[in-house]
C-alpha cells in the first residue's frame, strides 16, 4: 500500500498513521518526525529547519523534497510507505510526482483527515509527546494512565515547542494558502479519500479501512 495522509494540522495524521502502518506493516514517513529528531540530535538539517518550525511557517522546499526522496529509496520503501506530513504545497507535490513516475511507482491512495479547523487549536495546544519514543496524547480527549508520563515507556510527555495558541493558529493560515489546493489537485487524480475526522479516535480508523479496502 502506497499511500499519503493529509489533513489540517491537528487533524489526527500522527495518531492514525500509526494505526494504518501497524494494520499494513508499511514503515510511517512523517517530515515533521524527521525535522523534529534532526532539531534534537542538532544536525545542519536541524538547525535549518527549526527557525521555519518555531514559527509555523513551511520548511523550504530545497531542504524537504531531498530529504523525502532519500527515504523512499530505502529498501523498506519497496512494498509500500505512508507519508505523513509531505507533500504540503503544489511545488513539493510535482516533486514527488516527478520521482515516483521516475520510478515507476504508482500511489494508491490519498487519505484527507477532514476536520474543522475550529476544533484544532484545542487539539493542538492539549497534544502532548512523548519526548522518548514520540507517543502522542492529549490533556483532555487522550489522557495518558498517570498525568505527564508515557503509558509505552514511562518517560516524560512534553508539549510540542510548536503548540502554543499563536503558532498552532499561524499553522492554520499556512495549511489554507498552501496545503489546501493539494485536496483539488490529488482529486483531480482520482485518488483522494476523505474520511470525517471529526469522530472517535476508533470510528476514524475504522472509515479510514473501509475507504481504503474499496
Ligand atoms: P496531526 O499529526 O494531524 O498534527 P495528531 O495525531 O498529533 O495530529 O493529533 C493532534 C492531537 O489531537 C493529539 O493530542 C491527539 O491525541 C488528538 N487527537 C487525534 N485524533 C483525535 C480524535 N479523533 N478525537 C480527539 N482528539 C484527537
Ligand atoms: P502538524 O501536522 O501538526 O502541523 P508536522 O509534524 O507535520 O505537524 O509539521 C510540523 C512542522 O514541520 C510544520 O509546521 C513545518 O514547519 C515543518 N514541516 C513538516 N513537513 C513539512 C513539509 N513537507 N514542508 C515544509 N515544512 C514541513
Ligand atoms: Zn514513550
Amino acid at each position: 500500500m502506497k499511500l499519503l495522509i493529509m489533513g489540517r494540522p491537528g487533524a489526527g495524521k500522527g495518531t492514525q498513521a500509526e494505526n494504518i502502518v501497524n494494520y499494513y506493516h508499511i514503515p510511517h514517513i512523517s517530515t515533521g518526525d524527521m525535522f523534529r529528531a534532526a532539531i534534537k540530535n542538532k544536525t545542519k538539517l536541524g538547525l535549518e529547519a527549526s527557525s521555519y518550525m518555531e514559527k509555523g511557517e513551511l520548511v523550504p522546499d530545497s531542504l524537504t523534497t531531498n530529504i523525502v526522496c532519500e527515504r523512499l529509496q530505502e529498501p523498506d520503501c519497496k512494498d509500500g510507505f505512508l507519508l505523513d506530513g509531505f507533500p504540503r504545497n503544489i511545488s513539493q507535490a510535482e516533486a514527488l510526482d516527478k520521482f515516483l513516475s521516475d520510478k515507476g511507482i504508482c500511489l494508491d491512495a490519498v487519505l484527507d483527515i477532514n476536520v474543522p479547523a475550529s476544533i484544532l487549536i484545542d487539539r493542538m495546544v492539549g497534544r502532548r509527546v512523548c519526548k522518548n519514543c514520540g507517543a502522542t496524547y492529549h490533556v483532555e480527549f487522550n489522557k495518558p494512565q498517570v498525568e505527564g508520563v508515557c503509558d509505552k515507556c514511562g518517560s516524560p510527555l512534553v508539549q510540542r515547542a510548536d503548540d502554543t495558541y499563536d503558532t498552532a493558529k499561524n499553522r492554520l493560515d499556512v495549511y489554507d494558502q498552501n496545503t489546501a489546493p493539494l485536496l483539488a489537485y490529488y482529486e483531480a487524480k482520482n485518488l483522494l479519500k476523505t474520511v470525517d475526522g471529526n469522530q472517535d479516535f476508533a470510528k476514524v480508523f475504522a472509515d479510514i479501512k473501509n475507504v481504503l479496502s474499496k
